[in-house]
């Protein structure tokens, strides 16, 4: 936007030195010092849009644009926005497209500091702090019109010890930035489908994965963490260091402080037995009913999905799964070619179109689940279930399999148990997830047509599997909820002292609040 901004300067000029005052044509003034002085005061106002004038009915958008930005800015560098800043619109993106994102500020800081300056900044104006890297749960947070969106993309450093086995990263690091490192050295990590999710967003509230029926939930592979309380003081705790603390983030999500670097465990793995069994669509009953029983002796090696996709007719799809729609079974299997195939052949004998199974690196399996790589408009639900009989798979294809007319994209069962039924001495505020298998269904939601579709279609089939409930698992759940509802009782509360102590005032927005209700 081009526009024409008259600065009015009072000099005063003693033998050599400057002193002075500037006052632009809505009324903000600088006292300045110095010629850099000067040249920096008629910066800061040209970058100030005149927005006072242009929409005297929004106090908020004045206040935040003009005062509050620019403040913001003065103490952590350039990267501060307010609403009218170029970049504004970029920055607000969500993975969500459906989210639309409209905090206060943005601020993008580029060390622990810079985050602690943002804490106590906003404390002192009565402003809340939603730290968050890629927006791939969004949805939840709410309105942020009195909050400071803390982008944590700069903090994105990646350290590899091989010899320890162990990674430190900054809390911007998405998993991308670390699976194919640590694949170098023969290592793995407890990643989950998408390689673009962060490592601290999916491991705060649990992070369920590739290896979750051998290795657990990420979330207890985490070693150390670094954060930012609402005081704005920077702690490094683990399980000797505020061991209170420590549990409470492992699984009780960013609602404690902002993250800014973890610490976690990588496993010894060279190769895994990897791959996508897709078989036409309409024999869907056949293959999910196969891959629950199949699942029953699956020993904890297997991790494994069986699924419904219906892939969208768009370019970024590749040949040959464009527009078509398959039934699939993906697993990853922690042992050699020979004993997976073994495993696989009551899979294979119902003869797959298409078998992708292959001995792969750690980082060969980054996309197996074909999840998006780009910013979509999507609608999500899921659950946990107990067990699933033959009776529930009934059910599932009729409300969702062929004949159904479903608009859904994908509809997934995930095997759990092994390591995930298991309390590990010494795991966080997520130890175990209750149930056999999980869902998570998605659907488009481009415009009010497709969302209400998808919405219809979520419900019913939510509605038809409802009996066979068994809880809910922080990082699928994609609406508005109070964070306790997801823990028993016991852990409930005892996340909820936490909280109390660490962020009593309910400075930080996380996703899934502790205490929302207050
Ligand atoms: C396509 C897709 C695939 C997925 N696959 C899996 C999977 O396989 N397994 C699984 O367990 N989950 C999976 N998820 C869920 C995912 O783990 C959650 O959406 C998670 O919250 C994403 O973290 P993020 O930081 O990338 O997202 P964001 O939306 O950026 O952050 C989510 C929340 O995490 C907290 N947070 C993030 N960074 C910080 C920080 N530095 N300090 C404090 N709090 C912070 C905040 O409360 C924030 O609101 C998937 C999601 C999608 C959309």
């Amino acid at each position: 936007m081009n526009r024409t901004v008259t600065i009015t300067l009072e000099l005063q000029v003693a033998d050599d030195s400057l002193r002075g005052r500037a006052q632009d044509d809505i009324g903000a003034t600088r006292e300045f010092s110095g010629r850099l002085g000067l040249m920096h005061t008629i910066d800061e106002l040209l970058a100030e849009p005149a927005t006072a004038k242009e929409n005297p009915m929004n106090p908020l958008d004045t206040m935040f644009t003009t005062d509050e930005a620019s403040a913001l800015r003065r103490l952590i560098g350039g990267d501060v926005l307010g609403p009218d800043d170029a970049g504004w619109d970029a920055a607000r993106l969500a993975f969500n497209l459906r989210v639309d994102q409209r905090p206060a500020l943005i601020a993008v800081p580029a060390s622990r500091e810079e985050v602690a300056t943002v804490v106590r900044f906003a404390r002192d104006a009565g402003l809340r702090v939603a730290p968050q890297r890629t927006g791939h749960n969004a949805e939840p947070l709410g309105s942020m019109e009195r909050t400071i969106l803390l982008k944590t993309n700069r903090l994105d450093r990646v350290h590899v010890d091989p010899a320890a086995r162990r990674a430190r990263v900054g809390s911007g690091a998405r998993w991308e930035d670390v699976v194919p490192l640590a694949s170098e050295h023969g290592l793995a990590a407890l990643h989950g489908s998408t390689p673009d999710v962060s490592i601290t967003g999916y491991s705060l509230g649990g992070g369920m994965g590739w290896y979750a029926r051998k290795h657990g939930l990420a979330a207890n592979s985490v070693t150390a963490i670094e954060l930012v309380t609402a005081d704005g003081s920077i702690h490094l705790v683990d399980e000797n260091h505020q061991p209170e603390l420590f549990w409470a983030l492992r699984g009780g999500g960013g609602n404690f402080g902002v993250v800014t670097a973890l610490e976690f465990e990588l496993f010894p793995l060279t190769e895994v037995y990897a791959g996508v069994l897709f078989f036409p669509y309409e024999r869907a009953a056949e293959v999910l009913h196969a891959w629950r029983q199949w699942t029953a002796d699956a020993p904890e090696e297997v991790t494994s999905v069986g699924r419904l996709l219906q892939f969208p007719p768009l370019p970024e799809v590749p040949e040959p799964l464009r527009g078509n729609s398959f039934a699939v079974v993906e697993a990853v299997f922690l042992g050699d070619q020979a004993e997976g195939e073994a495993l696989l052949a009551p899979l294979r004998q119902l003869g797959p179109a298409l078998d992708t199974f292959a001995m792969v690196p750690p980082a060969g399996i980054a996309e197996l689940h074909m999840d998006p790589r780009d910013p979509v408009p999507a609608l999500g639900d899921h659950s946990l279930y107990g067990e699933l009989d033959a009776a529930a798979i009934e059910v599932l294809i009729e409300a969702a399999g062929p004949g159904s007319e479903t608009s859904l994209v994908s509809v997934e069962l995930r095997h759990m148990g092994g390591a995930l039924a298991r309390a590990e001495e010494g795991a966080g505020a997520v130890a175990t997830m209750p149930g056999s298998y999980i869902s998570y269904l998605v659907g488009i939601a481009a415009d009010p047509e497709t969302t209400a579709r998808t919405e219809a279609d979520l419900a019913r089939v939510m509605a038809a599997l409802a009996p066979y409930e068994s809880g809910r698992y922080f990082n699928f759940v994609e609406r508005t909820a109070s964070a306790e509802s997801f823990f028993d009782p016991v852990t409930a509360a005892r996340l909820l002292d936490v909280k109390q102590t660490y962020d009593p005032t309910h400075l930080f927005q996380a996703n899934h609040e502790l205490g929302a209700g207050r």
